[in-house]
């Protein structure tokens, strides 16, 4: 079988990598294998889904063709900089161009250890890796950029963290794993040969046209700043928390990247977290905007150099990028939630409705997805729906009359705006008990729940109404509080 790899990254110089295979595992069993991710990187042979593919991806086989790597980055974590962190459980397998014509990585997540893995044992349990497919695919459907799930294989060894854990392997597709950590680690070792030639590798594969501009670090660094903005509004617009928005774990590509303490909000909390060792909410719901611009102020430091020759005028063209941030998020913001109130053409206005809403939600604790689902019935044929979910049908009387005044006002007929509710408005996302229901089940060897999870998940904008049961939140005794990082 050939699989037609490219492997650019292999041809940088060596600072940037150390390869290695993978260490194979004893008993791999598939988990899942995403035959129509496959079928875009044009990898459609059928042996792919069985044991050649099985033995791929779990690193029991190198294929041919593939070259495969460790890269090194660095990091701020939770706010201090580490200096050295890199894929200590992943091995770059290789790039594909895939049938549209876009380069992507293929990534090996638990393949055994790296020279970057520190006291870790370069392994994954089985859990990270279920929740890992079910939320990146869940987050594809929903039309989020995100990396995704290629395969999932159960590793026939045990792995050991507070307990004993059956271990697998996930095989992760990317567009790329160059990270804001990445340029950290050749700017703090003063590398500016291979900032650079990262910076080139960068500009070549994320922002092409930048090549021709005056400075391709300064269109780089904007164009990061524009997909970061608009992917971290698109978060907020779902209720997503990424749980451990290091600058590691925040792609140049735009993507949504490493689903550690991921989770969906429930009931509506701007200053919720889930990551168990995010003490401070650091990384809560309503701080990642900030955040977001916290991590791209180390991208624009780290590019300094490549600025400009004067580290003052640098400094003024950094600052200018930076400032850009704001403009596209509240952008993004307002266009991803005027449509979740049924306004297709976004105007500045729209936001006072909107942010009445996100305070009832607030106030009453009011379940975020839910809430939104059902604003299109409010409008017509089941206004129970939306208001029912609030302690009395009063307390959004008053919400609904400005809110219907302003549709009208704007010129939108109720169908109209229904029709572009439920095109923004999920009624299926990734629902913390739900995974941690899939996980139970998985560490027993039972992939029925994931399957049947993985199924809704794919289409979570139809009704599907043999699958209500899986809209709802939680019961109180199903609440998931703290989810553990993805090690
Ligand atoms: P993460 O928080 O998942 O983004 O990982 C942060 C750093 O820890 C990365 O450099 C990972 O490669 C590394 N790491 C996480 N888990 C392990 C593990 N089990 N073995 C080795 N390194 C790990
Ligand atoms: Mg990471």
């Amino acid at each position: 079988m050939r699989l037609s790899f490219h492997n650019t990254y292999a041809r940088l110089p060596p600072a940037f990598f150390e390869r290695l295979d993978p260490s194979p595992v004893a008993a791999p069993r598939w988990i899942a294998f995403n035959r129509d991710l496959a079928g875009l990187l044009g990898w459609d042979d059928p042996g792919l889904g069985s044991d050649e593919g099985l033995a791929i991806f779990s690193g029991n086989r190198v294929p041919e063709g593939a070259e495969p790597i460790a890269t090194v980055y660095a990091g701020h974590q939770f706010g201090g900089f580490v200096p050295r962190l890199g894929d200590g459980r992943a091995i770059l397998l290789g790039e594909v161009v895939g049938r549209d014509g876009w380069r992507r990585d293929v990534q090996l997540k638990g393949a055994g250890p790296t020279p970057y893995s520190r006291r870790g044992d370069g392994r994954s349990a089985l859990g990270p890796v279920l929740r890992e497919y079910l939320v990146s695919e869940a987050m594809a459907a929903l039309g989020v950029p995100t990396t995704r799930a290629l395969a999932a294989v159960w590793s026939g060894e045990p792995v050991y963290r507070e307990n004993v854990e059956p271990g697998g392997v996930f095989t992760r597709v990317a567009r790329s794993h160059l990270r804001v950590g990445t340029f950290e680690y050749f700017s703090a070792r003063g590398d500016l040969p291979n900032l650079e030639t990262l910076t080139n590798h960068a500009v070549e594969r994320h922002d092409p046209e930048g090549a021709e501009a005056e400075i391709p670090a300064l269109a780089l660094l904007e164009g990061v700043i524009l997909r970061q903005a608009g992917l971290v509004a698109h978060w907020m617009s779902l209720g997503f928390i990424h749980g451990v928005m290091n600058t590691d774990n925040t792609s140049i590509s735009g993507e949504t990247i490493d689903y550690g303490p991921c989770a969906f909000l429930d009931g509506y909390d701007p200053a919720k977290r889930f990551s168990f060792i995010d003490t401070r909410g650091r990384y809560a719901y309503g701080n990642q905007p900030n955040i977001a611009l916290w991590n791209l102020a180390r991208l624009a430091e780290a590019l300094l150099p490549l600025l400009a020759p004067e580290p003052k005028e640098a400094v003024a063209r950094a600052e200018a990028a930076l400032d850009r941030f704001a403009a596209g998020f509240e952008e993004a913001w307002t266009r991803r939630f005027a449509a979740k109130i049924g306004i297709a053409v976004p105007r500045p206005e729209d936001r006072e409705p909107v942010l009445g809403l996100l305070a009832l939600l607030e106030t009453h604790a009011v379940d975020f997805t839910l809430a939104f689902r059902g604003l299109a019935d409010a409008l017509t044929e089941v206004p129970e729906r939306f208001s029912g979910l609030f302690p009395g049908p009063g307390v959004v009387v008053p919400w609904l009359e400005r809110w219907r005044q302003h549709l009208r006002s704007r010129g939108i007929q109720p169908e109209e705006a229904a029709e572009t509710m439920r095109r923004a408005n999920p009624l299926f996302i990734p629902r913390n008990h739900r995974i941690e229901e899939v996980i139970r089940a998985g560490r027993e060897g039972d992939f029925g729940p994931f399957e049947r999870l993985h199924g809704i998940l794919r289409r979570p904008f139809d009704d599907q109404p043999e699958n209500r049961e899986f809209a709802e939140g939680p019961e109180p005794h199903e609440v998931v509080s703290a989810t553990f990082c993805g090690t």
